[in-house]
C-alpha cells in the first residue's frame, strides 16, 4: 500500500465496527479512512445516532464520500433517541446495543449490505474489541475477524494479568491497602507500576465484580481473532507490547492513527480535495459541534502561553472537583481554554464563579477542535484526562501534559507519561487547588519544565517518523492490509 494503487474492484470488503463512543468512533473512523486510501473497500457501521451526529459536523460527510471505496452504515443502538449516552449509562448501552446489534450485524454479513446496494460481501471484520458479540457472529458465519483494541496496550495487558493480580493478592483491593506499594506482577520487578496506577475497574473491593470478570472474558476472546489492532506505537510502549506478543496471534500497533491518516493522505496524494459544494473539507470525527472561536482566541495569545484543559468525551466532573480545577487554573496565572461539555458536570450547571470569571483569563468551550487546539503555537501544556487519543494527540502534538485521570486506562496512561515518557506530571487521586496549580506551574516554567517541553518534542519527531514509509506503524499497517487480504 501507499502507492496509491486501487484494489477495491478485488472481492477485499472490511466492514469496520466501533463501539459507540466518541473515543472508540475516532481511531477506527481513521483506520477506514486509512483502508480506503489504501485500496481496500470498506463499510464503517455506525450506530443511528452517532451517524448522524458524525455528519451533522461541516465538511465531514464530503470528505467521507471523497475516501474511495468507503461507505457509511448505521444500525439502532436500542435506546430511545433522548436517553442519555455518557459513561455512568456504560453498562446500559453495552446491554442495549447487545440485544440489538447482532441480528443486524450478522445480515450485514451474509448479504454485504442489509440495504443490498451492490457492495460485494463482507470478507473481513475489524471490531472493537468490546463488542463480544461481533466475534461469535463472525465465527458462526466463518467470516474471518480481528480485534482493534481502542485502550493503551498497557491497560490491555493489565486486564491480560488480572488472574496473576488476584493470585498475588494485589487484588481485590482490601481497606486500607497501601496505594503506592509497587505492583511486580504486571511489567516485571522493576516496574514503576504501584497499585494506584492499575485500571480504575481493579481496584473492586469485590472478587466477584461482573466488570471485572467482562474484562477477563474480553482478554480471553483476543486468541479468538485474526490479530489485535492497537492505536498504540512501538516507541511508546514497546515494553508493553513484547509482553502482549505471543499471547495473541499478532498484534498490529499502527498508531497514533490521525497521525498514520494523514501520511497515507501525502503519499496517495489524497491532501485537500475539498468538500465540494464550497464546504470545506474536514478532519474531524467529532460527534459535537466544534466551537471555532476558540481558535481565533488562541491566534491573540503569545507562544506557550496557554493551558489546554479538556477530560475527552465521557468524564463526568462533580462540583468540587471543577471548584478546585478552576481555582487551581486561575491562581496559576496562566490564560486557559477549557472544554466543559454540556453534559460534563453531574451535579449542577457551571457554578456562577466559573461563568462569572471566564473573561479574564479563560476561554471556555463546550466542544473544541482538539488536535487542531493541540497543533497550536499558543499552548504550552494539556491538562488531561489521559484518554489514549488524547494522550496520543498530545504526544504528536509535543505538548506537555498535567494528567488528572479519573476512570479505566487512564490511570495507567498518566504514569506512562510521568515515568516512562516524562512529558508530564501525575495528579491521580487529588481534588486540590493548590496540586493543580503547582502541577501547571511545574509544566509552564518549573525546573523540570524545559527537560519535559525537549521529551515531548522528541516523542512528537519519533511519533511522526513511525507513520512515514518505512516507519514502524506504517509497516505494520502494510502487515495488517497483507493478512487482511491473505484472510479470506
Ligand atoms: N483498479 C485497481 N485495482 C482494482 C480495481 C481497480 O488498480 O482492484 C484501478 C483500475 O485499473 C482503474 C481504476 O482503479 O484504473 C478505477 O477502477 P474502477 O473501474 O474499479 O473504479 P470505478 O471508476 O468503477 O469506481
Ligand atoms: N475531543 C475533541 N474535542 C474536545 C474534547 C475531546 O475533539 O473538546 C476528542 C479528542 O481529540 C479525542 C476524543 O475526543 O480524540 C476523546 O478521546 P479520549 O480517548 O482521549 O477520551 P474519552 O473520551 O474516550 O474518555
Amino acid at each position: 500500500m501507499g502507492s496509491g494503487q486501487k484494489t477495491w474492484g478485488t472481492p477485499h470488503h472490511v466492514l469496520i465496527f466501533p463501539f459507540p463512543f466518541q473515543g472508540h468512533i475516532t481511531p477506527m473512523l481513521k483506520l477506514a479512512e486509512v483502508l480506503s486510501l489504501s485500496g481496500i473497500r470498506v463499510t464503517f457501521l455506525n450506530t443511528h445516532h452517532n451517524h448522524r451526529r458524525l455528519l451533522s459536523s461541516p465538511g465531514v460527510g464530503a470528505r467521507l464520500a471523497s475516501r474511495p471505496g468507503l461507505r457509511l452504515r448505521s444500525i439502532p443502538d436500542g435506546l430511545p433517541e433522548d436517553n442519555p449516552r455518557g459513561l455512568t449509562e456504560a453498562t446500559e448501552i453495552i446491554a442495549a446495543f447487545d440485544a440489538t446489534a447482532p441480528p443486524l450485524y450478522r445480515d450485514l454479513l451474509s448479504s454485504g449490505g442489509a440495504d443490498h446496494d451492490g457492495a460485494p460481501p463482507v470478507t473481513c471484520v475489524v471490531a472493537d474489541g468490546l463488542l463480544r458479540f461481533a466475534v461469535d457472529v463472525a465465527e458462526e458465519m466463518g467470516v474471518p475477524i480481528f480485534a482493534f483494541r481502542t485502550c493503551s496496550s498497557s491497560s490491555f495487558w493489565a486486564f491480560h494479568c488480572i488472574p496473576k493480580l488476584i493470585e498475588t493478592g494485589v487484588m481485590p483491593f482490601q481497606d486500607g491497602c497501601d496505594l503506592d506499594e509497587p505492583v511486580a506482577c504486571v511489567l516485571g520487578t522493576e516496574s514503576f507500576l504501584r497499585r494506584r496506577d492499575l485500571p480504575s475497574f481493579c481496584r473492586t473491593k469485590d472478587s466477584d465484580d461482573p466488570n471485572i470478570r467482562f474484562l477477563m472474558d474480553l482478554t480471553e476472546n483476543s486468541t479468538r481473532y485474526r490479530g489485535v489492532v492497537f492505536n498504540s506505537a512501538e516507541f511508546a510502549e514497546s515494553i508493553v507490547l513484547s509482553h502482549i506478543r505471543g499471547k495473541v496471534r499478532s498484534t498490529y500497533p499502527i498508531g497514533p492513527l490521525h497521525g498514520l491518516l494523514q501520511a497515507v493522505e501525502h503519499s496517495t496524494g489524497a491532501v485537500g480535495d475539498g468538500g465540494g459544494d464550497g464546504i470545506p473539507s474536514s478532519d474531524s470525527t467529532s460527534l459535537w459541534q466544534e466551537d471555532r472561536a476558540c481558535m481565533e482566541w488562541l491566534d491573540a495569545r503569545p507562544t506557550a502561553s496557554v493551558v489546554y484543559v479538556s477530560f475527552g468525551s465521557v468524564v463526568p466532573l462533580g462540583k468540587e472537583q471543577l471548584l478546585e480545577l478552576w481555582h487551581g487554573l486561575v491562581n496559576s496565572g496562566y490564560h486557559f481554554l477549557w472544554v466543559v461539555r454540556p453534559d460534563m458536570i453531574v451535579d449542577g450547571g457551571v457554578p456562577a464563579v466559573v461563568a462569572a470569571g471566564r473573561e479574564e483569563r479563560g476561554f471556555l468551550a463546550e466542544w473544541a477542535p482538539q488536535q487542531e487546539v493541540l497543533g497550536h503555537p499558543a499552548v504550552g501544556c494539556f491538562l488531561t484526562h489521559s484518554g489514549w487519543n488524547s494522550t496520543l494527540e498530545g504526544m504528536w502534538a509535543g505538548v506537555p501534559m498535567v494528567c488528572w485521570p479519573f476512570v479505566s486506562d487512564q490511570l495507567i496512561t498518566s504514569r506512562f507519561v510521568s515515568e516512562v515518557w516524562r512529558i508530564g506530571v501525575d495528579i491521580k487521586d487529588t481534588c486540590d487547588r493548590a496540586v493543580v496549580e503547582k502541577a501547571v506551574r511545574e509544566v509552564m516554567a518549573g525546573e523540570r519544565s524545559a527537560q519535559m517541553r525537549a521529551a515531548a518534542a522528541s516523542i512528537s519527531k519519533t511519533a511522526r517518523e513511525s507513520v512515514e514509509v518505512g516507519g514502524s506503524a506504517f509497516k505494520n499497517l502494510e502487515r495488517l492490509i497483507r493478512d487482511i487480504i491473505k484472510s479470506i
